[in-house]
């Protein structure tokens, strides 16, 4: 990757941890779950809605390290409006990328791509995959919070 882009990448996760998207509670949700990542202390909660078999909306709170926000930022803003096999897709195409197992994915992640470097560090992992581990909980049961843990 160039310096250019890494910069590049670097200042979408920087703004997106500054202004985080869809950053609030739902009080009509369908689902929740709430993800707990021990190793770097970032905890956030996700809210989806679902109509039908579409999330016509998702949003999230809480704290954690400047990639696990933004991660969540950019996962609200990527799978409003997706149908649930939609959002589980590329749940599994980013994976693959931010795990290092499928780098040649990454072109099809648009804004998402900016979070590929975390696949050399294997601690980063976990925080850029733990909104993702939410959003999947709260798709699979849609009542009560679930703890996910992405160790
Ligand atoms: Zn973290």
């Amino acid at each position: 990757m160039s310096a250019e882009l890494d910069e590049l990448y670097q200042s979408i996760i920087l703004d997106h941890n500054r202004r985080p998207r869809n950053f609030r509670v739902m009080e009509d949700a369908s689902s929740h779950a709430e993800g707990k990542n021990p190793l770097c202390g970032d905890q956030l909660t996700i809210w989806l809605k679902l109509d039908g078999n579409v999330i016509s909306d998702v949003s999230f709170q809480g704290s954690g390290c400047a990639i696990s926000k933004a991660s969540a930022s950019l996962m609200t803003a990527a799978i409003k409006g997706k149908t649930r096999a939609e959002a589980e897709a590329m749940f599994n195409t980013f994976h693959g990328v931010v795990t290092g197992a499928h780098p040649e994915d990454a072109e099809a992640l648009g804004s998402l791509k900016a979070l590929s470097g975390v696949s050399r560090f294997p601690l980063r992992v976990k925080c850029a995959s733990l909104a993702w581990h939410a959003m999947h909980a709260a798709l699979l049961r849609q009542d009560g919070a679930v703890a996910v843990s992405t160790e």
